[in-house]
């Protein structure tokens, strides 16, 4: 059985063309474990003439090598393949991204790693099937469509779950019969270095997927602006994706944008509470709060609000943060000390904006945790109701009518997710039409599947993953017409 101890000694270089060449540059950076601050292991940092070689290996595997010309069945049998022997070495992959980014082993085993491997299978099924089509024009014309995948593609993910957000990415690309330069986050660089393993030894043809750690300003801008690279699949913050967005224009690069949220998650007057008071706080609290979409706006009809705050606290008292590795811990710490620095700034601005403060808001002295923070009397033009906090952190608002409570749900510059918690569900059908938000979770939460879309309307971003919608990220249509 494969150690995490093992692995951690092994050097920590960049997988290109299907080999593991160290920086060219020779740098290096420093990777830690959040929970104690103790440095796991030094990593080769990618460069712009890392890119240029990663650039070479996926163009040259896109046009000559065997992936091109290799049927859908046998695509589709490594990609299962590769999910094979991430079942096989499931438990060191999970310890890998709970001591990297700290998140709870709990989390890891029972949501981040099947969720990850699922993409594989899912889309190892695509493969086969995916199809053009054939359109009539007349009696002397048909037409046909091919897809075609668009090429060498730039991966750019974050650090808030590492091998999941590695195969949001990788599998509808493989599906598609791209080829991938996957650039995981500095924070975060361990497990998508353990899947290159994975790669190697599942036998993909050379240069078809190359992982290169390294920083988003170095080896991230050299992947977006270089002229070889067809499309760019980025998540991440919404100002980098904005100045990816611009830099693409210049080559024309396709883009698909997953972005930061600000989700409302609405109670309405006739939901189960004991239902939707747990999920309203593990929709804000599941990975320490740093989710994309986690549902930070809290709206409680006027009636209920003083009980529903009160439960939400008793939740927060009860949460126990700890070492991810712990079995007990159901909270582990924020992924950095620059992110607990965040966090807690912000909580410092919603006391000083003059919200409540009832329970949390403190940070340790050892490891960069935060501890489970609930906010009362907070009102919409507060910096903490506005911005994305991306830590633990319940923002609750009360509201008197439903029109109001909607209208104020879609104020935001984001529209990445909505949560509703009601027992009538026609209401819930009405107003998740009327919800600016590419998800609507209508009595659940944070729930993601291979097979189901998940993007951003507005600031959020565009483009859709999962689902046959992620294969358009990676397709070109061709329209061929015939003169019979
Ligand atoms: P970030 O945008 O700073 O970094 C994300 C990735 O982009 C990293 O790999 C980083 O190295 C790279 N990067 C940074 N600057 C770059 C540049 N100029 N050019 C190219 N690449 C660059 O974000 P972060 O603070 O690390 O992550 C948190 C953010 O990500 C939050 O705002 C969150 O909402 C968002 N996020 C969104 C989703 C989603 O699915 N919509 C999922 C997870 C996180």
């Amino acid at each position: 059985h494969p150690k995490v101890t093992d692995f951690l000694k092994e050097p920590k270089r960049l997988f290109i063309n299907g080999e593991w060449q160290e920086s060219i540059d020779g740098n290096t950076f420093k990777t830690v474990n959040p929970a104690t601050g103790e440095v796991l292991a030094a990593i080769h940092a990618a460069g712009k003439k890392d890119v240029d070689v990663a650039v070479e290996a996926a163009s040259k595997a896109f046009e000559e090598g065997t992936w091109p010309t290799m049927s859908s069945y046998d695509r589709s049998r490594l990609m299962h393949k590769l999910a094979d022997l991430m079942e096989r070495d499931f438990e060191v992959l999970a310890q890998l991204d709970t001591l990297d980014n700290g998140k709870s082993i709990k989390e890891m085993t029972t949501s981040d790693l099947p969720n990850a491997i699922e993409q594989l299978r899912y889309y190892a099924g695509w493969t086969t099937k995916m199809t053009g089509q054939t359109i009539p024009i007349s009696h002397s014309y048909f037409n046909y469509t091919e897809h075609e995948p668009v090429g060498v593609v730039g991966q750019i993910i974050p650090w808030n779950f590492p091998i999941m957000m590695a195969l949001w990415k990788i599998a509808p690309a493989l599906a598609t019969g791209c080829t991938i330069i996957l650039k995981p986050a500095e924070q975060t660089p361990l497990s998508a270095l353990y899947l290159a393993k994975l790669i190697e030894e599942a036998g993909f043809p050379k240069g078809v997927i190359n992982i290169i750690n390294g920083f988003g300003k170095t080896a991230g801008e050299a992947l977006v602006k270089h002229p070889e690279v067809n499309k760019i699949a980025f998540t991440g913050s919404t100002p980098v994706g904005q100045s990816i967005m611009k830099e693409a224009a210049n080559t024309m690069k396709r883009v698909t944008l997953e972005l930061g949220g600000k989700s409302p998650n609405i109670i309405l007057p006739d939901a189960d509470l004991d239902k939707a008071i747990p999920g309203v706080f593990s929709g804000i609290m599941v990975n320490q709060g740093q989710v994309c979409c986690a549902g930070s706006r809290v709206f409680i009809p006027d009636h209920l609000y003083e009980e529903v705050v009160a439960k939400l606290v008793a939740y927060a008292k009860k949460v126990k943060l700890g070492h991810g590795l712990d079995e007990s811990t159901t909270m582990g710490p924020l992924v950095s000390e620059r992110q607990q620095e965040i966090v807690t700034s912000y909580i410092n601005e919603g006391i000083k904006e003059g919200a409540n403060l009832l329970v949390g808001g403190e940070k340790s002295e050892e490891g960069y945790f935060v501890t489970p923070t609930v906010f009362s009397d907070v009102e919409d033009h507060m910096t903490i109701a506005q911005e994305e906090i991306f830590g633990p952190v319940v923002v609750a608002m009360p509201y008197s009518t439903i029109d109001e409570a909607v209208t104020r749900a879609n104020s935001s510059p984001y529209g990445l997710a909505a949560g509703l918690w009601t027992e009538d569900l026609k209401r819930a059908h009405k107003i998740s039409r009327k919800l600016k938000a590419g998800t609507v979770w209508v009595n659940c939460y944070n729930l993601t599947n291979a097979a189901a879309p998940f993007g951003g309307y507005k600031e959020s971003g565009f483009g859709r993953e999962m689902g046959s919608y992620a294969l358009d990220n990676y397709t070109e249509v061709k329209s061929v017409w015939i003169n019979l």
